[in-house]
């Protein structure tokens, strides 16, 4: 395992999406990057990433705070709560739009799956079938009337033009080394939504260069978004973070922790009787020691 370059300049976070309870593997995650700001004299920072209204609940949010505080936590700072900054994202899809890194899509989700039925021939990448690249190739007159039609767009990254202009780029996982970025397996990824001025690759990568992230810690499941994250720092001229993707915590039965298990969330923990120290344990939660 690689250890952090500057141990004292380690700033690092929990970003977790308000759309359930937390569990034990939220527990583990957010201990996780504690513990890692902490024992090198860093900082650790709290983001709510509550930029999807129609799954995202201030209920949930609040119960968010309230069990990171009851399991110990202590977050530097307030807050950041993205939907306070919808806004601030509007920098970024600029700079990317005057490079002719993006296009709207009109397509509705209906169209995206005929799309790739009709082409009997759909690439997969992490997130599933690719985009097929539709909009991409709509003629400027059709774009120009769609948009003065008012039809609803969300923008995407042309994926090869922008690697293109990025050039080779890695990234480094301070457990699994040095990564050769390959934002390609994503395809034209959305970088605006319909419903809103941004997107989880758009802000998370934003949010971490405002907040100073120096070390980004995560779930596993995210490791391949990485890829697409480290193009978006060099399109936008934003500082490189280390990375470390921890495993997922799993059941007695080895299925990963879901917020439908709704027995297995702190809050249904905490009133069960369990304590902090018990929780950190069932999450089988260890402090970094350096
Ligand atoms: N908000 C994301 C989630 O809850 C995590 C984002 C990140 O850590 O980069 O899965």
């Amino acid at each position: 395992m690689i250890t952090a370059m500057n141990q004292a300049s380690v700033i690092t976070r929990f970003a977790p999406s308000p759309t359930g309870f937390l569990h034990l593997g939220h527990a583990f995650s957010a201990l996780f990057a504690e513990s890692r700001a902490r024992a090198a004299g860093g900082r650790f920072l709290l983001r709510l990433e509550d930029i999807d209204t129609t799954r995202c609940r201030p209920e949930w949010a609040e119960a968010i705070l309230t069990d990171l505080r009851w399991l110990g936590l202590n977050w530097d700072g307030p807050v950041r709560r993205q939907s306070e900054h919808l806004d601030d994202y509007r920098p970024a899809l600029d700079r990317l739009d005057q490079r002719g890194l993006l296009y709207p899509c009109f397509c509705t989700r209906a169209e995206i799956a005929a799309e790739i039925a009709r082409s009997g021939h759909a690439p997969h990448g992490p997130d599933g079938a690719l985009y097929p690249g539709t909009c991409r190739s709509l003629g400027p007159q059709e774009r120009q009337d769609r948009l003065a039609g008012g039809q609803p767009y969300a923008l995407r990254l042309d994926m090869r033009a922008a690697i293109t202009q990025a050039g080779p780029l890695s990234w480094r996982d301070l457990d699994a080394g040095l990564q050769t970025a390959r934002p390609d397996i994503f395809g034209d990824v959305v970088l605006a939504r319909k419903d809103t001025p941004t997107s989880y690759h758009l802000a998370v990568v934003w949010d971490d260069a405002v907040q100073g992230i120096t070390l980004v810690t995560r779930g596993n499941d995210l490791f391949e978004a990485s890829h697409v994250h480290r193009l978006l720092q060099a399109l936008l001229a934003l500082p490189v973070p280390d990375y470390h993707h921890h495993c997922l915590r799993t059941d007695a039965e080895g299925r990963r922790y879901a917020k439908r298990d709704k027995a297995l969330t702190i809050a249904s923990l905490r009133q069960s009787g369990l304590l902090p120290a018990q929780i950190r344990e069932l999450a089988g939660f260890i402090p970094f020691a350096r």
